[in-house]
């Protein structure tokens, strides 16, 4: 494991403990440490520490993963990736000819992708006309990435990070190709990434969608999905778990995200195959690269 912060503690190692599949033999990390299994403040070192490896999560801040990814493929190593795949889009592209050049396994997770909603409302979707989606994806960083200071550095993506979750869903969910239409980037003065955004966009089958994503929320997060169709509404909340359709009353069933994500990894790597699917870090590119920007008050943790 690389990168012991938040989402490796809180999820990762529970989810690998779970699989009988996968064993955790070292971590690399330059402060946490994981308990019972060798630690190494750098990837290098744990690869040098450790023979009998086979595979590398990676779980640090984005700006990161390319370096960090390449190191492991060269040697041979299967990756699991943790989201965004990379800074840039050309990371990502180069690290999928390297993992096929090895031979070796390279999965880009989309955790809310798993969200228990998410495949029921693709395939309740597949046979509807969508014509209009409201995102709505706010949460409070202060309380959400607490000390996170990479998010607001470029390549950390601000209120990208959450709001590409929501683009993973949408582009898992809705039928068509979605493309930018327009963006606009609210960027703290002292920041490198913006606070708040507001995207629209279209999937070129008549379903226009709007997204509204917001950094400084207080009090509950939202997290939701509104999908208008032909037939009835369909909405995802709670970021995918819950799914109501119409007038029935709300689905919540539990959510298997990181054990799910780790059964895929445990095939991929079986097969020797690649899964990464860049169509959420393209539309983020996209609003970096034709959204107007607005300097805003400067954000103070
Ligand atoms: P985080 O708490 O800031 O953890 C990142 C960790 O990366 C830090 O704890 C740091 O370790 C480690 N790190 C920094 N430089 C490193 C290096 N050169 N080698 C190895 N490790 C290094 O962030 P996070 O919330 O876990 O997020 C990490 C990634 O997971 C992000 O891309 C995020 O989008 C994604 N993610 C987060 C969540 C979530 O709910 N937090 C959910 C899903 C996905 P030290 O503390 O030891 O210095």
């Amino acid at each position: 494991m690389v990168g012991m912060g938040k989402i490796a503690r809180d999820q990762h190692v529970p989810a690998l403990v779970g699989n009988e599949a996968f064993e955790i033999v070292a971590a690399a990390s330059p402060h946490h440490q994981l308990d019972g299994v060798p630690n190494f403040t750098r990837i290098e070192a744990l690869l040098e520490g450790v023979k009998d490896l086979d595979a590398v999560a990676l779980c640090t801040p984005p700006q990161l993963r390319y370096s960090l990814a390449r190191v492991a493929l060269e040697r041979g190593l299967h990756v699991l990736l943790e989201k965004p795949p990379g800074a840039t889009l050309n990371e990502v592209a180069a690290l999928v000819d390297l993992a096929a050049e090895k031979g070796v396994a390279l999965f880009a997770t989309w955790h809310s992708r798993e969200a228990a909603g998410v495949a029921p409302a693709r395939r309740w979707l597949e046979d509807r006309k969508v014509s209009r989606v409201t995102v709505t994806w706010k949460e409070d960083v202060r309380v959400w990435h607490p000390g996170q200071a990479w998010i607001w550095k470029a390549g950390g993506l601000g209120v990208f990070d959450p709001g590409i979750n929501a683009l993973s869903i949408l582009t898992r969910i809705l039928p068509g190709t979605l493309v930018l239409k327009d963006a606009e980037l609210a960027v703290p003065s002292n920041c490198e990434t913006p606070v708040t955004a507001t995207l629209c966009l279209e999937n070129g089958l008549g379903a226009d969608v709007s997204m509204e994503l917001d950094f400084l929320q207080t009090g509950q997060p939202i997290w939701d999905i509104d999908v208008e169709t032909d037939t009835e509404r369909l909405l995802l909340s709670k970021g995918g778990s819950v799914l109501q359709i119409g007038d029935a009353p709300p689905v919540e069933n539990p959510d298997n995200i990181y054990p799910n994500l780790y059964a895929r990894f445990e095939q991929l790597v079986r097969d020797r195959s690649i899964d990464v699917d860049a169509a959420p870090f393209r539309l983020v590119a996209d609003a970096f690269m034709c959204g107007r920007r607005t300097v805003t008050e400067p954000f103070v943790e």
